[in-house]
């Protein structure tokens, strides 16, 4: 629980520094007091503020802390990224959730399926790249900001290559279809394969050598589950620039919508 309160900017002291693996404080991220309890032992954390009196545990936390951030997160702002970000719409953005965290100047990246809690908290700082870091010590889980449950999945699923792949063609996706994205090309966990069972599906990786290895893993692993298996097969002498970098070749969804666009 340390990791992810140091990842999420909570610094949390020992209450007995002798006694490190027990009790912390912090200043509680909702109401600013300093009262923000934490249970190592138990992992659990608790605001003792009357007021406030939030607590819960890791997916409670990073679930209340993109709530906070989302309502404060305004239509000026997703069109700043949209525009530091080519190829994708502040729609697209405001629709999965990103919320933007003015104090330590990130966006956050909401992951969640099923459950009301989000399973993830991803960040990245437009100043220091496009990555999305993912909360520490939770697992990774298929990105599907557009369709969280598994009632929500359409009978075909776009799978991409990560989650600004997906948010990329996301405004130009037809009824009938739904998008989700793998961590990586090579990261295809045994749990995400139910989601897929008796699904069409259409893998759309880089147009790379990651990607090429990518789809063979994934239609080995679908094989047997899905109803059909397609892929996209990008045409080696299609040439478009990288949409960060006009200067390099580009090679996957976003650079090609933001080329097309
Ligand atoms: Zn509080």
């Amino acid at each position: 629980v340390l990791e992810l309160l140091n990842f999420h900017k909570i610094d949390a002291q020992p209450v007995n520094p002798s006694k490190p693996n027990e009790n912390y404080t912090a200043e509680c991220p909702f109401c600013g007091s300093l009262k923000m309890h934490i249970n190592i032992e138990k992992q659990l954390w608790d605001c003792k503020k009357g007021s406030c009196g939030k607590f819960g545990n890791h997916l409670t936390l990073i679930t209340e802390l993109h709530r906070k951030w989302l309502d404060l997160t305004t239509a000026e702002m997703y069109e700043s990224l949209s525009q530091e970000r080519s190829g994708i719409t502040a729609t697209a953005l405001q629709e999965a959730g990103f919320a933007y965290d003015t104090l330590h100047h990130r966006w956050l990246v909401p992951y969640q399926n099923g459950s009301e809690y989000l399973n993830n908290l991803g960040a990245f700082n437009p100043k220091a790249g496009f990555t999305i870091f993912k909360s520490p010590g939770l697992p990774l889980k298929l990105y599907r900001p557009m369709n969280k449950a598994d009632a929500d999945l359409e009978d075909t699923i776009i799978v991409f290559e990560g989650e600004w792949d997906l948010l990329a063609l996301h405004p130009h996706i037809p009824e009938g279809y739904s998008s989700v994205s793998v961590p990586g090309a090579l990261t295809f966990k045994q749990e995400f394969i139910p989601v897929f069972q008796g699904r069409h599906v259409i893998l759309a990786y880089d147009k790379d050598d990651a990607g090429k290895a990518g789809i063979a893993k994934a239609v080995r692993l679908l094989n047997h589950v899905a109803e059909s298996i397609q892929y996209l097969q990008w045409p080696e002498d299609f040439k478009f620039p990288d949409a960060g970098n006009s200067d390099k070749p580009g090679k996957d969804i976003r650079d090609l919508v933001a080329h097309l666009s």
